[in-house]
């Protein structure tokens, strides 16, 4: 009876939704009525958990108390929530999303920055460069899609960095080009969608993104009233999924997890470093600006520009082969021979930068060492996996491919997470 009740109310939910098939929906309430007639249609019987992944981007870690989030509150009470989601470094977008989903350090995956060159295939990866970033060439490791489709399972990514690619020969069963102008509720409609598939069809590892908390703690800064409205926005949204989800036959069997990527802090136009006071620029390919700034000098150029970049307020530049150990910065060809980590809230420019953008310095950022609190970010999660009501540790976002794997009974691939760190959190 529940699962009719569910299914009725499924019906009442989609409404909202174009792109769910009425007619599928009807048709498996239609055989459930027969089936109930015969033999009373239970609920299905139990089968492997499913896991759904949301990304709130760019949400740091006590925005929970700087704004109204009843969603979120509510799915920490029903489940676990960490103090702290350390991220890997660098903390920006792609190495981390990337991280989450493969249990690899940045520098371990590839995806070292959201720019960076590859000397063997002597090309540039930007974020705004649709074909490189949906090359397979740049993503290492093996996101959890793919282990989930090494083992007969089905997924559903929707704009998760690396979706786009094919890693180890394989796109997630179901992605989409990466598109900013889909709505937030069209987004949560969709994953709805796949969740609603038959049996056969249904993916049991669901992800999704959302980036309007980064957006506005860019634009507005982590402590502004337009950025606590986007918290409240993507709380909303994540309401709709999760009353979405409550509605489907599936629910018993849907673990959330709901992450971001890095937190937010602001910047100064008293805190900046014009790099060419110090260093000749013009002897120096700057793959990537601050807050971590990587630095290729020409070779005979390197000592000299090491030298001259020590001892500058506001800046620590390394030799990549002294980078400290716990940033886990190690092992790839992408890391430039130097490089430069900025102190929190400060930037690396050069003068004609500084110049051209006077108000560079008005907004707020991330991408500073993993280790400054600020950049610290959101892990609540919830479902029959979870214990209840548990607030977890800071703990580091490599551990989270294995937690995912543990959930879907899938035997992960070789990481950098240890599943004990986290296996408390689970039933
Ligand atoms: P960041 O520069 O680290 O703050 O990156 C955040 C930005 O990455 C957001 O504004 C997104 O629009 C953008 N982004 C997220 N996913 C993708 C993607 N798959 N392809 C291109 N850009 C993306
Ligand atoms: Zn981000
Ligand atoms: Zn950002």
């Amino acid at each position: 009876m529940r699962h009719l009740l569910a299914s009725a109310s499924v019906l009442a939910t989609r409404r909202l939704a174009p792109s769910v098939s009425l007619g599928s929906l009807a048709k498996r309430l239609t055989l459930c009525m027969v089936l109930l007639a015969i033999s009373g249609c239970g609920p299905r019987p139990p089968d492997g958990d499913v896991v759904v992944l949301v990304s709130l981007d760019g949400f740091r870690w006590d925005y929970m108390d700087k704004a109204a989030t009843p969603n979120l509150d509510r799915l920490a009470t029903r489940g676990v929530r960490a103090e702290r989601l350390i991220p890997s470094f660098p903390t920006k977008t792609f190495p981390n999303h990337y991280t989450i989903v493969t249990g690899l350090y940045p520098a371990h995956h590839g995806i070292i920055a959201n720019n960076m060159w590859d000397e063997g295939f002597q090309s540039r990866f930007t974020l705004s460069d649709r074909e490189e970033v949906g090359n397979g060439r740049w993503w290492g490791g093996e996101p959890i899609w793919v282990t989930a489709q090494q083992a007969e399972m089905k997924t559903a990514v929707l704009f998760w960095p690396g979706s786009e690619a094919p890693i180890k020969g394989m796109r997630p069963t179901q992605w989409a080009n990466y598109d900013s102008e889909v709505s937030n509720e069209e987004r949560v409609m969709r994953v709805l969608g796949w969740l609603d598939l038959p049996e056969a069809d249904r993916p049991t590892f669901v992800a999704t993104y959302l980036s309007l908390v980064d957006d506005a703690g860019h634009r507005y800064g982590p402590n502004a009233p337009e950025t606590a409205l986007a918290i409240e926005e993507a709380d909303r949204i994540l309401g709709l999924l999760m009353e979405g989800i409550a509605a489907a036959p599936l629910e018993d069997r849907v673990n959330i997890i709901v992450v971001s990527d890095h937190g937010m802090t602001e910047l100064s136009g008293e805190k900046v470093v014009v790099l060419d006071e110090y260093v000749d620029l013009s002897r120096i390919n700057v793959v990537d600006w601050a807050p971590v700034l990587a630095l290729a000098p020409d070779p005979d150029y390197l000592d000299e520009a090491f030298a001259n970049l020590q001892g500058i307020e506001g800046i620590e530049v390394f030799r990549k082969e002294n980078l400290p150990t716990r940033y886990h910065y190690d092992g790839s060809d992408r890391i430039t021979t130097l490089v430069g980590v900025m102190d929190e809230g400060w930037s690396g420019v050069s003068s004609d930068f500084l110049q051209s953008q006077p108000t560079a310095f008005e907004g707020a950022t991330h991408g500073f060492a993993n280790d400054v609190e600020s950049m610290h970010a959101l892990f609540v999660a919830a479902g029959p996996a979870f214990r209840s009501g548990m607030v977890v540790e800071p703990f580091e976002n490599v551990h989270i491919y294995n937690l995912m794997a543990a959930i879907l009974g899938l035997d992960p691939a070789p990481n950098d997470g240890n599943l004990e760190t986290v296996r408390h959190m689970l039933q």
